[in-house]
């Protein structure tokens, strides 16, 4: 598990993702041939091999795919944060986004639980969606 993994690195292909944050929105990339959704980044469509992709404000929900306990910091922004839940979250536009899963207690916590996306801020400035029991 690598913080690339798990926390994403703005670029300057990554932009919109984290501006959309600060917007509080939940910003991915979208085929507009065949409406798959991504990510992360991808530069042609996985599912119809399009180029046509382009920046989309997503629904915001989903369901629990996988989720695990961090107990130990990998990263600064961990701190202050543990035990972390860690996600895999299915988005109703059908993408899988690694994030985490806040407000609620691991042991409240099951796959298949409907979640939506809410914003943290960290101390570096930097904004994030993550994603929290409907
Ligand atoms: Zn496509």
């Amino acid at each position: 598990m690598s913080d690339e993994t798990w926390i994403p690195q703005p670029s300057e292909e990554t932009q919109p993702f984290f501006d959309g944050a600060k917007e509080g929105k939940l910003r991915l990339q979208a085929c507009g041939d065949c409406n798959a959704w991504f990510f992360p980044l991808v530069h042609i469509c996985q599912n119809c091999g399009s180029t046509n992709l382009s920046w989309q404000d997503a629904s915001g929900r989903g369901t629990v795919y996988s989720w695990a306990q961090l107990q130990r910091p990998y990263h600064p922004r961990h701190r202050d944060r543990l035990p972390l839940i860690l996600a895999q979250i299915d988005i109703e536009e059908g993408a899988r986004l690694n994030s985490n899963v806040v407000g609620v207690e691991p042991e409240n916590l099951k796959v298949g639980d409907a979640v939506e996306v809410t914003f943290e801020q960290f101390d570096d400035g930097g904004v994030l969606p993550v994603f929290k029991p409907v």
